[in-house]
């Protein structure tokens, strides 16, 4: 299918809104245009497209700016396309449980329906049941979660590639946890297929969660529909400068990246150890699944001790989520767990 095929037929009618710094985003000496204060420090309005930022992002994973669009968080991203091609209350997007919650909830938002196709005992996606719906002209958009949110692992690339090969309408690959994995992104295959997004965030690796940067990469057709219908100013220019600088650090980021993978390692052992650990699932992201005797009660007394996990017992049974800390606050962890009755 083509793009143009793929977007909603009222956003390619709709015209879009046109703010005062695309009118004019030259250098002047009076800016008069934008009913912005004359006074104080933050007083006048961001680049609504984020143009150094995104340079930065495409050097940096070797793509063209025209190829990179920014969300206030993935989140953001997210929302925005769903509503670009699903049809309230007729179309469908399809997902892969137990995934991360914003695909299904923001798909509920927008009343799209969620075809849900739950993965199988090693997290793996079902393609035999999945291939028959591919043709419902209906679903318009797949998201893919790898590594996946909460189960950790990565989705095979064969599969993608099975998926992305069988299916008319938008992939979109959500690699929010792909540096700490050893799989490479699928940022290769931009190369070779239009309908397909991925997304990567500065929330994780990064360590910039609170500036909400999440981060679209896709062909420059698609990308255009996106600022189409995306909010003006939606990156404040504060956090837009806070993610260069930090974007800066990439030494001290891969550094960081490396401390979790080792702590990764050596949490999975610490806790295969722990008596109330049942399973530690493999991950390739920074947290791991656990399989407890009993999740309820486990993450009761560790809240009540002031250490929170993420308790995903009605995803999957008897699981908590716990993401990777610090090498003290792991142990610290692991002392607990082990002193629990
Ligand atoms: C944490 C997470 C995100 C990040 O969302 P932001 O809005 O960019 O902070 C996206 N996808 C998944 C699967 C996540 O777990």
């Amino acid at each position: 299918m083509k793009i143009e095929d793929l977007i909603r037929p009222n956003i390619k009618l709709m015209k879009a809104y046109t703010n005062a710094r695309e009118e004019f985003n030259g250098k002047a000496d009076l800016y008069l245009d934008a009913n912005e204060s004359p006074f104080g420090q933050f007083n006048r309005y961001p680049d609504p497209n984020q143009n150094i930022l995104k340079k930065r992002l495409a050097k940096y994973k070797q793509v063209s700016e025209n190829q990179v669009f920014i969300g206030n968080g993935s989140d953001e991203i997210i929302d925005l396309i769903i509503r670009l091609v699903a049809e309230p209350g007729l179309d469908k997007i399809m997902l892969f449980p137990p995934t991360y919650g914003m695909y299904e909830v923001t798909a509920s938002l927008n009343n799209v329906s969620s075809i849900k196709i739950p993965l199988n005992c090693d997290f793996e996606i079902d393609y035999q049941k999945v291939e028959p719906l591919l043709q419902n002209p209906a679903l318009k958009v797949i998201f893919i979660c790898s590594p996946n949110n909460p189960s950790g692992n990565n989705i095979p690339k064969e599969t993608i590639l099975k998926l992305l090969n069988n299916f008319r309408g938008l992939i979109v690959i959500d690699e929010a946890y792909i540096d700490f994995s050893s799989e490479n992104s699928c940022l290769e295959f931009l190369r070779n297929f239009d309908r397909l997004i991925i997304l990567q965030t500065l929330s994780k690796a990064w360590g910039m969660a609170s500036l909400r940067i999440g981060v679209a990469y896709s062909n420059p057709k698609l990308i255009n529909y996106l600022n189409k219908i995306k909010p003006p100013y939606n990156i404040s220019n504060v956090n837009q400068n806070l993610a260069l600088e930090g974007l800066n650090r990439a030494d001290q980021i891969e550094q960081n990246i490396a401390t979790i993978i080792q702590e990764r390692k050596y949490l999975t052992l610490a806790l295969s150890a722990v008596k109330i650990v049942k399973k530690v699932y493999p991950s390739a992201s920074n947290f791991l699944l656990i399989e407890v005797d009993n999740a309820d009660l486990r993450y009761q007394q560790l809240l009540e001790l002031g250490i929170i996990l993420r308790n995903r017992n009605t995803q999957i049974s008897n699981c908590l989520r716990v993401s990777i800390g610090t090498p003290k606050e792991n142990q610290t962890l692991i002392h607990t767990l082990k002193e629990l009755q």
